[in-house]
């Protein structure tokens, strides 16, 4: 799931991970679990989410490895967050083929900058999340724009199926946006 800061990936990961009975790997929840648990990672990540910049590739790629070592990831996962560059894009490649596995889509939620912002300022009053102030924000959509793109491009390049889907408007309207584009391609995911 691949998308701007406050698109709503993380929301309709969660949904759509259910309904395709994978689990949903979000590295963002991940490392604020971290920084939550005050492990070492938690504590080199935190200033940097906090100021809305990427954390180091390496300790991201560590992370997501193990994930995907575990059990339940066997069958798939769905990633959402990752990957941000197009080094994690390459490294998640490389780990997916070692594995017999590979990325079979790309769902891009596409949501206005303008909106984005509006939408993150409200998050930031509902759930207190310590990197959605307008600082934060700003560079997270820098960030985006310069280091997250290119990552479409990556997959675009490789021949990975990308489906573009229109992330405004409201939220079961755009979970069955992309509950139908994956059942076009054929991907079994059950009506709730
Ligand atoms: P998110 O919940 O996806 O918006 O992520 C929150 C913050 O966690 C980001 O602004 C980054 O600071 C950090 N983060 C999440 N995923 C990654 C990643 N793949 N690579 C580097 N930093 C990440």
């Amino acid at each position: 799931m691949f998308g701007p800061p406050g698109s709503g990936k993380g929301t309709q990961a969660s949904r759509v991970a259910l309904r395709l009975a994978i689990p949903h790997v979000a590295a963002g929840d991940m490392l604020r679990n971290e920084v939550a648990r005050g492990t070492d990672l938690g504590r080199e990540a935190k200033p940097i989410m906090d100021a809305g910049g990427l954390v180091p590739d390496d300790l991201v790629v560590r992370m997501i490895n193990a994930r995907l070592n575990q059990q339940d990831a066997a069958k798939g996962v769905l990633l959402d967050g990752f990957p941000r560059t197009v080094p994690q894009a390459v490294t998640l490649d490389r780990m997916l083929k070692v594995r017999d596995d590979y990325v079979a889509e790309v769902i891009s939620l596409e949501v206005p900058d303008d909106e984005l912002k509006t939408r993150i300022l409200k998050r930031a009053d509902v759930e207190g999340r310590s990197d959605d102030t307008a600082e934060g924000l700003a560079n997270r959509l820098v960030v985006y724009h310069q280091d997250t793109w290119p990552v479409l491009e990556h997959y675009r390049s490789v021949g990975t199926r990308i489906e573009t889907i229109d992330g405004v408007g409201d939220i079961d309207t755009i979970t069955e946006r992309i509950v139908t584009a994956l059942r076009h391609h054929g991907i079994s995911v059950t009506s709730t």
